[in-house]
């Protein structure tokens, strides 16, 4: 492969990695003529149907626009980067597994859904209430980058009403401590 910093022909390559569900293989490489140092990846080409918009438009499928959806949902959760492509290679390999031609992006957006319910309670919520609202993974990834200029809002964090009970008892336990604090 050709340098990309001193456009010399040939580069050696320095390491070699596969992928633990073996779909891609990354290599580091090095320019013996400028020392330059780059990664390149090489993946399975991927025969999938195309994708049924809801606008009824068909497009290729995007590899990266499922990927953008799982991460955006599993943004700031612990899961690994290596996860989430693992998820992604199964979601493709389920969407191959049909055998047709054409698949509609909310089927794309169902399965995705279910992967995510076994994974993280809190990506499936986030994933599952957009999904309902939007039924296409492009209007969730667009729904999800409009949010996150708003505080976002995890519906399972949301603290329910504090009972008057609960705020009897915290006003008494705030006296107490007055009452301790006037005692030393
Ligand atoms: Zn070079």
């Amino acid at each position: 492969m050709r340098c990309p910093n001193c456009f010399a022909f040939e580069t050696k390559v320095i390491d070699s990695r596969t992928n633990q569900t073996g779909s891609s293989t990354r290599r580091r490489r090095y320019c013996d003529h400028c020392g330059y140092r780059f990664t390149t990846y090489e993946r399975i080409e991927e025969i999938v149907p195309l994708v049924i918009k809801k606008d009824s438009r068909r497009e290729a499928f995007n590899r990266d626009k499922v990927i953008g959806g799982i991460s955006k949902a599993c943004e700031k959760r612990p899961i690994e980067t290596e996860r989430i492509e693992k998820i992604t290679d199964e979601v493709i390999k389920e969407i191959q597994e049909f055998g047709e031609k054409e698949i509609e992006s909310q089927k794309i957006g169902y399965i995705i859904m279910n992967k995510l319910r076994l994974l993280d309670e809190v990506a499936y919520v986030r994933f599952a209430s957009v999904y309902r609202q939007f039924r296409d993974i492009e209007g969730f990834i667009q729904e999800l980058q409009g949010q996150a200029e708003h505080p976002v809002v995890d519906p399972i964090s949301v603290p329910l009403p504090f009972p008057r009970k609960g705020q009897a008892f915290q006003k008494k336990k705030t006296k107490k401590t007055a009452k301790a604090r006037n005692k030393s």
